[in-house]
């Protein structure tokens, strides 16, 4: 449970989260009164002079719609500093634009997909070199740390198997070693969890998840209370370009005023619906840290405000009558992605992790049977009719 900053004790940005979701970084139009930031849809800004501008020169560098989603992001995460980029993907690999050829890098063996992606196909080709390791095993990572490990990547909860990782413990493994903790906090978001209160050096988000929330947009964010780290996030955003539109940044600004709201709902009805496939007969496991039977439950009790949205299981299933029943949900959309307002289902043996070899994927506990389902704001009993009814369709 992270304290609240006092709405009058001079902080940048003030009030509740509640309120800074709605108000930060974004004031009335001065010229007009327009009470929604405007969509400034310009590349370029006149000068007052040669090398006077007012703030901005070009919207690759800056453009205000960004600016405003920057400082309202920054502000969810109770940090001093925001950065957008074009999507999650392109905010990673700004994380790793920092290092250098020689460096070594220690992350998650269940990290995002794409991350995973990234790492091996990407930054290996420029001498980076990766250990995946266990992030809940501490001994394991102390173990895979060297001399040259310049960054350490933690994912809470992860994916599919909803781990949870102890965001502190990790951060002081990865400073007693000199090296930077970065934490993607997509699958959490600031509303339930916000990592730089933990000793986190930079929080990574995909927007395109929960905190733009309508299944509408691609985007990304780094955001840090270190000065120089930011400089650096900004140095990259103008060199590489990964940036987003104006039209974007406004459709994350409208999420992020909702966030707590639908949180609140996407945690309440995930909480039901996994009480329920617990109890449900067809069912093998639950993964979901709201769980008591769940391995890190009192440490997401701990460092998180509620536990979230995602929520895994395993059928009593072979990977065809699983397909069916992932096939014959209604209100559930199969559908990669999460944390839309719509509910959506998957089957990670066939979809998100159809790449991994069988053997292998089974060895990381994702059996043919497992389904990945991100719990919208639907009514609950809409979706859990949905569910049983095609647990039983399928598994006739
Ligand atoms: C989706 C996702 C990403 C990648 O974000 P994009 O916006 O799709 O590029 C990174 N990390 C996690 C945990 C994600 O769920």
């Amino acid at each position: 449970m992270t304290e609240q900053i006092d709405p009058d004790d001079g902080q940048p940005h003030g009030g509740r989260f509640e309120t800074r979701s709605i108000h930060a970084g974004q004031e009335p139009d001065g010229e007009t009164g327009a009470v929604m930031p405007p969509i400034y849809a310009t590349s370029t800004y006149v000068q007052d002079g040669p090398g006077e501008d007012r703030g901005y020169e070009y919207s690759r560098t800056g453009n205000p719609t960004r600016t405003a989603l920057e400082e309202n992001l920054a502000a969810l995460e109770n940090a001093e500093y925001g950065r957008a980029f074009a999507s999650g993907m392109a905010s990673i690999n700004t994380v790793l634009n920092l290092l250098e050829a020689g460096d070594h890098v220690v992350a998650g063996d269940d990290v995002y997909g794409g991350t995973h992606r990234l790492f091996r196909q990407v930054f290996e080709q420029y001498n980076l070199s990766f250990s995946f390791v266990d992030t809940t095993d501490h001994d394991a990572v102390l173990s895979a740390m060297r001399p040259a490990t310049e960054l350490v990547w933690v994912e809470t909860p992860t994916n599919p198997l909803m781990r949870v990782n102890d965001i502190a413990a990790l951060a002081d493994i990865a400073h007693d070693h000199d090296a930077l903790c970065a934490v993607d906090n997509t699958f959490a978001t600031p509303y339930l969890q916000q990592p730089l209160d933990h000793g986190a050096d930079v929080v990574s988000h995909s927007l395109t998840k929960y905190l733009g929330g309508h299944s509408d947009v691609v985007g990304g964010a780094l955001v840090t209370d270190d000065e120089h780290l930011d400089e650096r996030f900004g140095f990259y955003q103008n060199s590489v370009g990964a940036t987003p539109d104006p039209f974007a940044c406004f459709l994350v600004l409208r999420g992020t005023k909702t966030l707590p709201l639908r949180m609140d709902r996407h945690c309440e009805n995930a909480r039901t619906i996994a009480e329920r496939l617990d109890a449900h007969p067809d069912v093998s496991h639950v993964y979901y840290p709201g769980l008591d039977s769940h391995p890190q439950h009192d440490l997401a009790a701990e460092q998180m405000r509620d536990f979230g949205g995602m929520v895994s299981f395993e059928l009593d299933a072979t990977l065809d009558e699983t397909a069916d029943f992932v096939s014959a949900t209604e209100v559930f959309a199969l559908a990669e992605s999460l944390g839309g307002v719509e509910s959506l289902i998957e089957q990670p043996a066939t979809m998100t992790h159809a790449s991994i070899p069988r053997e292998e994927r089974l060895e990381a506990g994702l059996a043919d049977g497992l389904v990945r389902i991100s719990v919208g704001v639907e009514h609950v009993e809409d979706l859990w009719t949905d569910l049983e009814a095609a647990i039983e369709a399928a598994l006739a």
